[in-house]
């Protein structure tokens, strides 16, 4: 009848209305309850400083910038975020030192963690020196900088480590945390014995590998997605106070990729403590700050002559009880190696400078401001099957050929085996893999030349069915992510519609906003 059809035609009106309203009109912070808006922060200096990150990229807008006081603020903004007819995205941000907004948001709210240092009152991190299990307990917004001084106090140390460590411990345990370390002990996310998370669905949940361990291996390695780790007990042993940190170089890939497998394969009384890698281009810059000044000419010309050098980083931590038996162990780990005769270099420093050493190149970079500039980076996991094929497209090939000045490019071997698959974490699937790290920094006029190159060694990875995974990745379509996840997708879903049904969490990311 007439009367029918009105009102169903009224009602659909009045159902686009809502949908109208609510998709026009976003969540606007006067919205929240008087005790969260109080910590919602909207001026536009710090609104502009949280729309870009290291990378200098990607730029995103976000509403508000949220100043938890408590854990408890963090619970209560997402339960609140939940409660909307449309609820609002939250990014985490621990250090924003992602290079492609993965702690950014678009009309969300970017969760300043390190606002919880001063909540903590001096208690975000606190060293357990048990005998048997010495720990750490851990704030998520604390950087590895301020643990490794409080943990060295003790004489303890956490075991594995980052490259740089003024990143966040919820940061780098979202994604891994790797470094020269790893093979040995597994990433950072392998040295975890218990976390505290507020989850997408603002619950606060302890979990560890026995107790809530879906939430537990859902959130290492999970970019974000579950939750927010508020508190990491991260695994520590004993620290030396001094180390061997030498460099020998290669002119021969099968040479130095040969000895970096064999140095990682050590069992671990005898082992190095640290095995690394990168190249030496013939493209500037060419640092050899490392290396005595006397040597630098004979180094350069050996870099002029083949174009590319391959150089074999290694370490032997030692302390008192060790020192006099230190140099026999290098020379015990470095007989029958290939590199180039005479042009092996050891400097002997403190524990805490060779951890740090990234920290001075930081200086002097910002010193000429090279440090807020983009850096289009490119991290890549490749199987050891097929890092032949690396070496020879890429490498020799894109990187050697293109000549547009490739930065700093790591390479190095580490073992699948101390990874634990049920991890959101993903690998290639070889028991050993390397760690490719193509750290560019450039000016906004060279930025797409760089994306481009970083694009061909993609596709070029892709046709050639290297098996690649990326680290830290930058993925943009569903499919993308797929295929970053292989096997693992499914599990990854479950896990977002178990602990972040809305889809609230670290929005920048782009796996399911
Ligand atoms: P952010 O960039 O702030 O966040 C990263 C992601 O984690 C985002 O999605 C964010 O939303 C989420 N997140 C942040 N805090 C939390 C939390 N508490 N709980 C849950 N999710 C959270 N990585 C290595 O593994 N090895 C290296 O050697 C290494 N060297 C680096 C050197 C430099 C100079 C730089 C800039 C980066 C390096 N990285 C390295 C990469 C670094 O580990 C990642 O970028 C890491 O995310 C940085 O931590 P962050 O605190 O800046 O995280």
């Amino acid at each position: 009848s007439y009367f029918t059809f009105s009102k169903v035609l009224s009602l659909l009106w009045l159902s686009c209305i809502v949908v109208t309203q609510a998709l026009t009109q976003p969540w606007s912070a006067l919205q929240a309850p008087k005790e969260l808006a109080i910590r919602l922060i909207r001026d536009p200096v710090s609104l502009s400083i949280a729309s870009t990150d290291f990378g200098h990229i990607i730029h995103d807008n976000p509403s508000a910038i949220f100043a938890p006081s408590s854990i408890s603020d963090i619970s209560n903004l997402i339960q609140f975020s939940n409660s909307l007819p449309i609820p609002f995205t939250i990014a985490p941000r621990g250090q924003a030192h992602s290079v492609h907004g993965q702690a950014m948001t678009n009309d969300g709210v970017v969760v300043n963690m390190t606002e919880l240092s001063r909540f903590r009152n001096g208690d975000g991190i606190v060293i357990v020196a048990d005998e048997k299990k010495p720990y750490a307990d851990v704030g998520g917004e604390q950087i590895w900088i301020d643990v490794l001084h409080a943990s060295v106090e003790h004489g303890l140390t956490p075991l594995s480590w980052t490259d740089y460590l003024f990143l966040s411990v919820g940061g780098t345990l979202s994604n891994a945390g790797i470094s020269g370390q790893a093979f040995r002990f597994g990433p950072q996310i392998s040295n975890v014995y218990e976390l505290d998370v507020v989850t997408g669905k603002g619950d606060l949940v302890t979990c560890s590998a026995e107790k809530n361990s879906e939430l537990f291996n859902a959130v290492l390695g999970g970019l974000g997605q579950f939750g927010i780790i508020t508190r990491a007990r991260i695994a520590l042993g004993p620290a030396p106070t001094r180390v061997k940190w030498l460099r020998l170089l290669y002119n021969d890939f099968s040479a130095f990729s040969g000895d970096q497998e064999h140095l990682i394969s050590f069992n671990e009384t005898n082992s190095a403590d640290y095995v690394e890698g990168l190249l030496l281009l013939n493209q500037p810059p060419l640092d050899l700050s490392f290396y005595p000044e006397s040597d630098q000419p004979r180094i350069a010309s050996l870099v002029t002559q083949n174009a590319i050098v391959y150089v074999l980083e290694l370490v032997k931590y030692y302390d008192n009880t060790s020192q006099d038996h230190v140099d026999e162990d290098v020379k015990v780990l470095t007989q029958g190696l290939n590199f180039v005769q005479t042009f092996m270099f050891e400097k002997d420093v403190t524990y805490e400078e060779f951890l740090n050493r990234v920290h001075s190149e930081e200086v002097a970079l910002r010193a000429q401001g090279l440090w807020d500039v983009p850096h289009p980076w490119l991290n890549l996991f490749v199987p050891a099957s097929r890092i032949f094929d690396f070496d020879d497209r890429v490498f020799k090939g894109i990187i050697l050929k293109q000549n547009i000045s490739a930065g700093l490019v790591l390479v190095y071997p580490t073992n699948r085996t101390k990874w634990d698959d049920k991890m959101s974490a993903v690998t290639p699937n070889e028991d050993v893999f390397y760690v490719v790290s193509i750290l560019h920094a450039t000016g906004f006029d060279k930025l797409e030349e760089f994306q481009a190159q970083n694009q061909q060694i993609l596709q070029f990875c892709a046709d050639a069915g290297i098996g690649i995974k990326q680290y830290l990745p930058q993925n943009k379509t569903r499919m993308q992510w797929m295929e970053q996840f292989g096997p693992k997708w499914k599990i990854f879903q479950e896990r977002k519609a178990q602990f972040d049904p809305n889809n609230i969490l670290s929005p920048g990311q782009g796996i399911f906003n």
